[in-house]
């Protein structure tokens, strides 16, 4: 079966984040029965009541085979291929959202570039490669959720399902090998006041005014941030967007709350909830002059940045084989779930990401075809 007839059967299973992926990953853990894994799958209900399952699948070695290790269960995985198996929702006008299409050199479909692409590559590479031989773990590892917020790879992780040495996770990067990423964190903030006739503010504590200059001081922290640079990075520090703002109730009420997203790209080496630390200095100032000053803080996502050294093996492999120096990433990956699972990790696959969650989204077959060989030719390096 070429990758491209692969890659069809893939795009033809509806995967959307909302829908169960059970199908794409009985599919998926078919292939790899035939290929000859070992599979184990991680399933779950997600805050809908919709089955969501990983899927694991593990090359099987046998004890004696495995060098320096005593027992073999548990061992870690040496090479671990991760791809997600869910999209984004495509736009009802779309009909060959599910029909992948080839179009001077390109392969059209939902999914096609993000990221069934990566995982058709992947199932073409261990085809060619007698896994019976391999004298290292070698897996093959489907994750659900993951563009609703990484959720399968985060209960990987947290599930400590397997510990992996090296990890390439599938993303359209034009087959760049991406070494790092930025954090991506949002929390929500309310802002309280007190509501009162408008005629008579002096009754009332306007949480719109309130919120006006907690805002302002964040757009000072934002500035100061720029200071703090890595290079490497576009642009090479920690960004912050305030994308949504709600408050109020009525233009004649001195408005009682106001809500507003805080959402930040923090650099390496920052942690995480280190802006909200900023934010609360800001809010100790604020108080100074507004002693009811009031407001919630909720964070609801703390995604930790990554970098994988330049050094590493699996990088300079990349690298090597790509012939492309390895770069960064702005879009948020599993990349910190393999990272706790120990694995040193790339972000790694063909196709653009900036034709990624759009309508006629696409893959070159080019690169499509190039990825199996480098994919196989990974296995081989890291596993043989
Ligand atoms: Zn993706």
């Amino acid at each position: 079966m070429t990758v491209e007839d692969t890659l069809r059967e893939l795009v033809a299973i509806d995967s959307v984040s909302s829908r169960s992926n059970a199908e794409i990953i009985s599919y998926v853990e078919a292939r790899c029965k035939i290929s000859g894994f070992e599979v184990r799958r991680f399933p779950h209900i997600d805050e809908h009541g919709v089955e969501k399952i990983n899927l694991v699948a593990q090359a099987s070695v046998r004890d004696s085979d495995v060098a320096g290790s005593q027992t073999a269960v548990g061992a870690a995985i040496e090479l671990a291929l991760v791809g997600h198996t869910d999209t984004v929702p495509y736009d009802a006008g779309w009909t060959d959202a599910l029909n992948l299409t080839r179009r001077d050199g390109k392969l059209f479909g939902r999914g096609a570039c993000d990221t069934k692409a990566f995982i058709a590559a992947a199932l073409t590479a261990v085809e060619n490669i007698e896994l019976q031989k391999l004298k290292k773990r070698f897996a093959l590892v489907f994750t659900a959720d993951e563009e609703i917020g990484c959720l399968g790879a985060k209960r990987l992780a947290a599930a400590k399902a397997f510990a992996a040495r090296y990890a390439i996770i599938g993303e359209p990067t034009s087959l760049q090998p991406m070494r790092a990423g930025k954090g991506y964190c949002v929390a929500e903030i309310t802002v309280h006041g007190r509501e009162a006739h408008s005629a008579y503010p002096q009754f009332g504590a306007s949480a719109i005014f309130r919120a006006a200059r907690l805002i302002e001081g964040i757009e000072a922290i934002a500035a100061d941030l720029e200071r703090d640079q890595r290079a490497g990075f576009d642009p090479p520090y920690t960004t912050i967007n305030i994308g949504m703002i709600n408050g109020g109730t009525a233009k004649n009420i001195v408005p009682g709350a106001c809500r507003f997203t805080l959402e930040w790209r923090a650099i390496p080496e920052q942690k995480t909830d280190y802006l909200l630390e900023l934010v609360e200095n800001a809010i100790t100032k604020l108080k100074h002059d507004d002693l009811d000053f009031l407001c919630d803080i909720s964070a609801n996502r703390a995604d930790d940045s990554f970098e994988t050294p330049a050094d590493s093996p699996l990088v300079q492999f990349l690298e090597q084989t790509t012939n492309k120096l390895s770069g960064t990433v702005a879009f948020g990956t599993e990349a910190p779930s393999m990272i706790a699972l120990g694995a040193e990790t790339v972000v790694f696959g063909p196709g653009d990401i900036r034709v990624a969650h759009r309508t006629d989204e696409f893959v070159p077959v080019g690169e499509l075809e190039q990825c199996v060989n480098i994919l196989r030719q990974a296995i081989e390096r890291f596993c043989a």
